[in-house]
């Protein structure tokens, strides 16, 4: 473990908004495409490709249509 914790060094924190890219962008979440695998009933993510079931709770995803 090298990861140094910021407990006595105070570092400047990484600019990131207000520099080029806007914030709204950076989510860092799924991508748009990922929203098929989200089960409609409980939410989860399903772990292959729609259509499928969810592995929680074996709602049909992806295949509302
Ligand atoms: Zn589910």
């Amino acid at each position: 473990m090298t990861r140094d914790r910021q407990d006595d060094a105070p570092e400047p924190r990484p600019r990131r908004a207000g520099a080029r890219e806007p914030a709204d962008q950076d989510l860092g979440g799924e991508p748009a495409c990922m929203l098929d695998r989200v089960c409609p009933a409980c939410g989860r993510l399903a772990d292959a490709a729609p259509p499928t079931t969810c592995p929680r709770c074996g709602a049909a995803v992806g295949d509302v249509s």
